[in-house]
């Protein structure tokens, strides 16, 4: 295999494991400049990329290398212009304030040893909208009353949407409150890795135990992982009764609410379920806004509010990925030395804005519909031109073209004999319709729900 296809080959497995904003930002334009001794050189286009790619992504790549090459023992990276896109003008050496600046980008990875928590993520750079409101006052009052009033407390919603951040400013804020108490960050899938490590190696079990109970505030990411592993259960199952027997404040997250994770002990869901619960739903346009605005802070260059804009327009579900576009552009601009236009960011942003489509089934989408609006089994076939039918026929033959990708006479057929033209008028009408009746738009997102529940 020669060096390209090599690369080739990392790329491909690191683009799964990073986010696709990261990976468009930080891996474009790389390449391996050469093999030495077990050690591979990376080519990188600027010194930029050479310090993420360090920090951030070594890992990674040395592990996709080395699948693919056991050989490779290391690797280093070079800034090389024969890398840059053409486009790229020749960057200035950059001043100290702007390394300085660069550097405190990786704050994020300088997490306290003691309570493993990230001093990045604070109440102060946390922006509250009213898919969080309820959370965040919760987090603000478990500050206040820890171990009496809300405990446990459980936070869940899905990926990037805050739930971490809000744990760390929680631990950070008790422990800027009472420099003496013992705060304990972890996520669940360490806490079984630590356990399972200590039962290999026959460690005594006594200092694990004490580990976590010995704490005034507990704080547990991810505990869906813990589900389905019998010998972590149990062990947690005691530590969180210690703990709460105690009057220890115990705090989760979960990418879904107890009683949807699944194999998990009925005695501890009991016990997580028992305090005060939280969700976070996916933020709102002038919450994604004010997050982006935030985020760029005082860092150069600046993006124009358009861009912005765009920006929060275009990427709605999550906020890893909201500012994942943020740190493109950011870096676009950079390299440009000048702030980019909304043309070039649309550009840049391409990649992320296009978004995977998942693919339903016609069975899936016409029971979905069927089910959102109440309709008898077979309802969407009847030939009836009654408006309780017709706009959910025409929504069903709309999603049978959008999600399902079929030709028009398919649809028509499908839904009760009917022409191809009628397909295509439902299609074009309802898609019509979207730009501006933004209850159907919510009432679509809730069908797409049901069909892609599971
Ligand atoms: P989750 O744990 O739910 O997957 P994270 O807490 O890791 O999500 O959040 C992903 C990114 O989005 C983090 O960088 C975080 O700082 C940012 N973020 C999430 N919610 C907010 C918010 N309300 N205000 C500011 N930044 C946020
Ligand atoms: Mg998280």
């Amino acid at each position: 295999m020669d060096q390209e296809d090599l690369w080739k080959s990392v790329l491909g497995q690191i683009e799964f494991e990073v986010s696709r904003a990261n990976f468009a930002t930080w891996f474009k334009h790389t390449s391996i400049h050469g093999i030495d001794d077990g050690i591979a050189t990376i080519a990188v286009p600027n010194a930029f990329a050479k310090e993420w790619l360090e920090k951030k992504f070594h890992k990674n790549i040395i592990k996709s290398l080395r699948s693919t090459m056991p050989e490779i023992r290391n690797a280093s990276y070079v800034v090389s212009s024969a890398n840059a896109p053409l486009s790229a003008p020749i960057k200035k050496k950059p001043e100290p304030e702007e390394i300085l600046e660069e550097q405190l980008e990786f704050k994020e990875f300088s997490v306290d040893r003691d309570t493993n928590l990230n001093p990045k993520y604070t109440f102060e750079s946390f922006v509250i909208g009213t898919f969080n409101e309820f959370a965040h006052a919760a987090g603000v009052s478990i500050t206040k009353t820890l171990g009496t009033l809300y405990n446990p407390f459980f936070v869940y919603g899905g990926v990037g949407l805050g739930k971490t951040h809000l744990l760390h400013a929680i631990g950070n804020k008790v422990k800027k409150d009472h420099p003496n108490f013992k705060v304990l960050y972890i996520t669940s899938e360490r806490f079984v890795n630590e356990l399972v490590s200590v039962l290999q190696n026959r460690e005594p079990i006594h200092n694990f135990k004490e580990k976590y109970r010995n704490v005034d505030l507990l704080i547990i990411d991810d505990i869906q992982f813990i589900a389905g592993k019998a010998k972590s259960e149990e062990e947690f199952f005691h530590t969180f009764n210690s703990l709460y027997e105690n009057g220890k404040q115990i705090i989760f997250s979960s990418d879904k609410p107890p009683k949807s994770i699944q194999n998990l002990e009925e005695r501890l869901r009991s016990r997580l379920e028992a305090g005060l619960t939280a969700d976070i739903s996916e933020p709102e346009y002038e919450a994604r806004l004010a997050i982006l605005k935030l985020k760029q802070g005082a860092k150069e260059p600046i993006v124009a509010d358009e861009v912005l804009e765009y920006i929060a327009l275009t990427i709605q579900k999550n906020i890893r990925e909201l500012e994942g576009a943020l740190n493109i552009v950011l870096a676009k601009s950079k390299l440009k030395g000048r702030p980019i236009t909304l043309e070039e960011a649309k550009i840049s942003l391409e990649q992320l804005t296009k978004t995977t489509k998942r693919i339903a089934t016609p069975s899936q989408i016409i029971n979905a519909v069927t089910q959102y609006y109440d309709l008898v089994d077979g309802g969407l076939f009847e030939r009836s031109r009654r408006r309780e039918i017709v706009k959910p026929r025409q929504i069903a033959m709309y999603l049978l073209r959008e999600d399902f990708h079929g030709s028009y006479p398919f649809i028509g057929q499908k839904l009760g004999g009917r022409d191809h033209t009628t397909a295509l008028h439902a299609y074009e009408k309802i898609s019509g319709e979207l730009k501006k009746d933004s209850k159907l738009v919510e009432e679509i997102k809730q069908i797409r729900g049901k069909m892609y529940e599971s």
